[in-house]
C-alpha cells in the first residue's frame, strides 16, 4: 500500500518497463545476471530493451543506479536513454554513468589523471588541435609535410591507438618510410601531450584501458563500482573499446551488448566485427537473444531496406517481420543540382507540414558527406525554417565565418566593440590583448569607441611603432571597405575583404587539409551574400551590407536553438544511427558520393557503404524519399552525376519515381543556357559556372570524400593488381585526378591511374 504521496505520484507517472514487450524482448529484459548478446535488425527494439532492462534492474532488483554503466553511441542517444529510463522509473536515475565511450573515458580520466601524467583539469584536444601538435612534432623530427601529409600521419597514429598498438610495437612493425615517419611522431606524441596536460579523442579510449591494465587496484575499484554493464550499437566498437568492456566486465560477467551486424558502419575507424564473435568467446556462457519484429518502419520501407542490404555476402541471416500497416510507398526523386534538391526537400517539408499537420521535428535530411549540408542549410535559412545540424558545426558558428562576419559588422557599425576585438585579432597583425586594452583605456578617457581611437595616430603615441602601423592599416582597410559597401554588392565586398586580408593564404598556412573545407565555406558565404541581395531586391533605406547582416543575424539567432525547439534535423548518415523519424530524406544518391568512389573496387568497403544505406533507409517510420541530382558541385567543380549503383539493387521494389519541377520543365539541356528561367532567378549565373580566382588555387584537389585522407606524392600504396609502389606524380582535379605510380614489380613499372575509379591501400608494411 502506498502511503507516501510522492511515491504515489511517482507510480502514477511511471510506465511499466515490461509493458507491451514481445516474448523475446521480455526475456531479454527479465534476464538478470550474466552475459547476454542481443543480435537483431534495425527497429526491432534493441535500444528499447536495453533501456527497459536498466529500469528493471533499478526498480525490481534494487540495483543502485551508480552501479550501472550504459554505453551509447552518441551523446544524443545517451540523453534520450536517460530520459526514457526516467519515465519508466518516475524519476531520474541518479549516479548512473550513461554516455559514449569517449565521454565515459573522459569521466574516468578526470578521477585518475595522475596515472597517466595529467592533472584533473586536462584539456581535450579536438582533431584540429591534435593535428597542430602532429605538425609541430613532424617539424621537430625533420619530416616535411610536403612529403607526408600530417593528416595521413595522424590517421595512422589514430589507427594504431584504436588497435592498442603502442609506439614501441608500432616501431617494430613499420618498415616503409611512411610508417617509419608516423612511428617517429607517435613516439613523441604522448610526451608532448603530457607536457601540455592534454588528451586527444583517441586517448579518451586508450588511456583508460592503460590504467585498468596497469593498476590492479584501479581495476578492482572500477569492477566493484560497475556491477552491470550495457552496450548499445555493439557492432561498431573497436579493439580498444572491446578491451575496456572486457576489463571492466571480466570479473562478474554482467555484460549485455546489443547490435546488428548489418549496421556496422565504422570499419574505417577501426570498428571490428570480430568483437561480436569474440564476445561469445570471452563470455562463454553468454545468452544469445534474437528480436524479429520491426516496430519502426512500414512494410514498404522495410522491403526496400532488405533489398538494399541483400547483395552483401557473409551476413548473419536475420528475420525481420514488419508490424505496421503498408503505408506510403518509397519515392525516388531526380533533381537538377544540389540547390534544386534542397529546394525540393524544403517544399516537400512545407507541403507535408500543412497537409499532414506535422512538426518540423518529424523530418530528417540525411547525406553521405558533411559538405552536402551547405545547400540544405542555405535553402532552410532563406525561408527561416529552424534546423538542427547534428554532429557538425553550424555554418555561422564556423571560425572562418565568424572572422569575416566580425569584419563585416565592423564595416557596417564602427562602434561594435566585440567585432573590433575579433577582427583586429585575425589574421595576426601584432595587435594583442594588451594593445586592445590600452585602446579601450584611451577610449574611456576620450569618450571614443575602439575604432575611433585606433583611427587617430595622434592618440597612439605611447604605443610601439609596429602596433601603430598595424592599427593604421587595419582602420584604413575597414574605412575603405565601408566607403565601398555604400554602393557595391556584399559578395564583392567580401571578396575584396578576403583578398585584402590574404585570408585564404592565412588559412592555408594552417595546413592544406583543414583549409580546404574552410575555403569552401568562404565560397558559400559569398554565394549566400550574392543571393540575399538578388532575392530581396534590397530593402528600402538599408545598404546591401546592413540588409545582409540583418538577415544573417536573424539566422544566427535561430542558430542558438534551444534543444526542445521544433526544427528539421540535418545530419550525415553516420550520425543517424539508432535514431528514427517519421519522414526521412536520403539525399545525394549518386555514384562516387554514395557509395564513395573509393569503395568501387574494394568489396569490403562497398559492403560497408551498403550497410550505411541500410542504416539510412531504416531510420524512416512512415515515409522515405531518396534523391539524386543531374549535376553536383563538389570541390569547386560542377560535375555531372551518375545515379547511385545502390538504386539498381532496389529497382524491383515498389518505388514511385518523380522529377522536380525544374527537371521536368527544363531538362538537362537548358541547364547551361543563360535563357533558362533557372539561372535568371535568385541564383546568379556567375556562381554556377565560375570559380572565384582566389579559390582556384586551393580547393581543387582530389577530394572524393572528406572521410578519407588524400594521397600525397611519395606515399607508399598498394594496388590490387599491380602490387606495391610509390606515388611519383599527382595531376588533375576532382574526379580527374591521376597518380603516376612506380610499382616495385619491375614487370609492371610505371603506371598512370585514375584515382576516382581505383582504390589503393596505403601505408603498406
Ligand atoms: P536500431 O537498430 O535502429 O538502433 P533498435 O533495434 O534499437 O533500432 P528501437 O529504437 O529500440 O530499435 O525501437 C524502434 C521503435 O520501435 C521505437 O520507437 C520503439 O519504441 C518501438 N518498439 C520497440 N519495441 C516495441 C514493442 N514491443 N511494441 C511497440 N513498439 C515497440
Ligand atoms: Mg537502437
Amino acid at each position: 500500500m502506498i502511503t507516501d504521496s510522492a511515491a504515489a505520484a511517482a507510480t502514477v507517472t511511471a510506465e511499466e518497463p515490461l509493458a507491451g514487450l514481445n516474448p523475446a524482448q521480455r526475456e531479454a529484459v527479465l534476464h538478470y545476471e550474466g552475459p547476454m548478446l542481443i543480435l537483431a535488425g534495425a527497429g526491432s527494439g534493441k535500444t528499447r530493451v536495453l533501456t527497459a532492462r536498466i529500469a528493471r534492474l533499478i526498480e525490481h532488483h534494487g540495483v543502485d543506479p551508480a552501479r550501472i554503466l550504459a554505453v551509447t553511441f552518441t551523446n544524443k542517444a545517451a540523453g534520450e536513454m536517460r530520459e526514457r529510463i526516467g519515465r519508466l522509473l518516475g524519476e531520474e536515475p541518479k549516479g548512473m554513468w550513461c554516455g559514449t565511450f569517449h565521454a565515459i573515458g573522459a569521466r574516468m580520466l578526470r578521477g585518475a589523471a595522475r596515472f597517466v601524467g595529467r592533472t584533473a583539469s586536462f584539456t581535450i584536444y579536438d582533431e584540429d588541435d591534435t593535428l597542430a601538435v602532429i605538425r609541430r612534432l613532424m617539424e621537430a623530427e625533420g619530416i616535411s609535410p610536403k612529403q607526408w601529409s600530417p593528416k595521413v600521419i595522424s590517421g595512422l597514429i589514430s589507427d594504431a591507438k584504436n588497435s592498442l598498438v603502442a609506439p614501441a610495437e608500432y616501431d617494430t612493425l613499420s618498415k616503409d618510410p611512411l610508417s617509419k615517419a608516423a612511428g617517429a611522431v607517435y613516439r613523441r606524441l604522448e610526451p608532448a601531450m603530457r607536457a601540455a596536460n592534454a588528451l586527444s579523442f583517441d586517448d579518451l579510449l586508450v588511456l583508460p584501458v592503460e590504467i585498468l591494465r596497469g593498476n590492479p587496484s584501479m581495476l578492482a575499484t572500477y569492477r566493484e563500482r560497475f556491477q552491470f554493464i550495457l552496450v548499445d550499437e555493439y557492432q561498431d566498437t573497436n579493439r580498444a573499446q572491446f578491451q575496456f568492456i572486457k576489463l571492466l566486465g571480466g570479473g562478474h560477467g554482467n555484460v549485455v551488448v546489443v547490435g546488428d551486424d548489418d549496421q556496422s558502419i565504422y570499419g574505417w575507424r577501426g570498428a571490428d566485427i570480430r568483437n561480436i564473435l569474440d564476445f561469445e568467446k570471452e563470455f562463454a556462457s553468454a545468452r544469445l537473444v534474437r528480436l524479429e519484429e520491426n516496430y519502426r518502419s512500414t512494410p514498404n520501407i522495410l522491403s526496400v531496406a532488405n533489398a538494399a542490404i541483400s547483395p552483401n555476402v557473409g551476413r548473419r541471416g536475420k528475420v525481420l517481420r514488419p508490424t505496421r500497416a503498408a503505408g506510403e510507398c518509397v519515392t525516388l526523386v531526380a533533381a537538377l543540382d544540389e540547390r534544386d534538391e534542397a529546394e525540393w526537400v524544403l517544399a516537400e517539408i512545407n507541403g507535408r507540414r500543412s497537409k499532414e499537420n506535422r512538426g518540423l521535428a518529424d523530418f530528417a535530411v540525411l547525406y553521405r558527406t558533411n559538405a552536402q549540408s551547405r545547400a540544405l542549410e542555405d535553402a532552410l535559412r532563406k525561408e527561416a525554417v529552424p534546423y538542427r545540424l547534428v554532429g557538425a558545426v553550424r555554418f555561422y558558428d564556423r571560425r572562418e565565418i565568424r572572422d569575416l562576419m566580425a569584419y563585416l559588422k565592423l564595416i557596417a557599425n564602427p562602434s561594435d566593440e566585440e567585432a573590433f576585438r575579433r577582427a583586429v585579432s585575425v589574421p595576426k597583425r601584432g595587435v594583442g590583448d594588451t594593445t586592445v586594452d590600452a585602446l579601450a583605456a584611451l577610449g574611456r578617457e576620450a569618450g571614443m569607441t575602439l575604432f575611433e581611437v585606433a583611427s587617430r595616430p595622434e592618440l597612439l603615441e605611447s604605443m610601439r611603432g609596429a602596433a601603430r602601423k598595424a592599427l593604421a592599416d587595419f582602420t584604413g582597410l575597414v574605412s575603405d571597405l565601408r566607403e565601398k559597401a555604400k554602393d557595391t554588392s556584399v559578395d564583392v565586398v567580401i571578396q575584396d575583404l578576403i583578398s585584402a586580408l590574404r585570408y585564404v593564404e592565412y588559412l592555408q598556412a594552417e595546413g592544406p587539409e583543414s583549409a580546404r573545407d574552410r575555403i569552401e565555406n568562404l565560397s558559400s558565404l559569398i554565394n549566400g551574400a550574392a543571393e540575399t541581395v538578388v532575392d530581396d531586391g534590397g530593402e528600402v533605406g538599408l545598404t546591401p551590407l546592413d540588409h545582409f547582416l540583418q538577415r544573417a543575424m536573424l539566422v544566427a539567432g535561430a542558430d542558438a536553438l534551444d534543444p526542445s525547439a521544433d526544427a528539421v534535423t540535418l545530419m550525415t548518415l553516420h550520425n543517424a544511427k539508432g535514431l528514427e523519424y517519421p519522414v526521412i530524406f536520403l539525399t545525394g544518391m549518386e555514384d562516387g558520393l554514395f557509395p564513395l568512389a573509393q569503395s568501387f573496387d574494394d568489396p569490403p568497403k562497398l559492403e560497408e557503404e551498403r550497410r550505411l544505406f541500410y542504416v539510412g533507409i531504416t531510420r524512416a517510420e512512415e515515409k522515405l524519399f531518396l534523391s539524386f541530382t543531374e549535376t553536383r558541385r563538389r570541390n569547386g567543380e560542377t560535375l555531372p552525376s551518375i545515379r547511385s549503383r545502390f538504386l539498381a539493387d532496389i529497382a524491383a521494389e515498389k518505388i514511385e519515381e518523380k522529377k522536380t519541377l525544374r527537371v521536368t520543365s527544363m531538362g538537362r539541356r537548358s541547364y547551361t543556357r543563360e535563357s533558362g528561367g533557372y539561372n535568371s532567378g535568385a541564383f546568379p549565373a556567375r556562381r554556377q559556372h565560375e570559380v572565384p580566382s582566389w579559390r582556384k588555387t586551393a580547393a581543387m584537389e582530389a577530394d572524393i570524400s572528406q572521410d578519407e585522407p588524400r594521397y600525397v606524392k611519395g606515399e607508399r600504396v598498394k594496388h590490387k593488381l599491380f602490387g606495391e609502389g610509390a606515388i611519383a606524380e599527382l595531376a588533375g582535379v576532382g574526379r580527374e585526378v591521376k597518380a603516376v605510380i612506380d610499382f616495385d614489380d619491375v614487370t609492371v613499372g610505371r603506371k598512370t591511374i585514375k584515382l576516382a575509379y581505383t582504390t589503393l591501400e596505403r601505408g603498406q608494411d
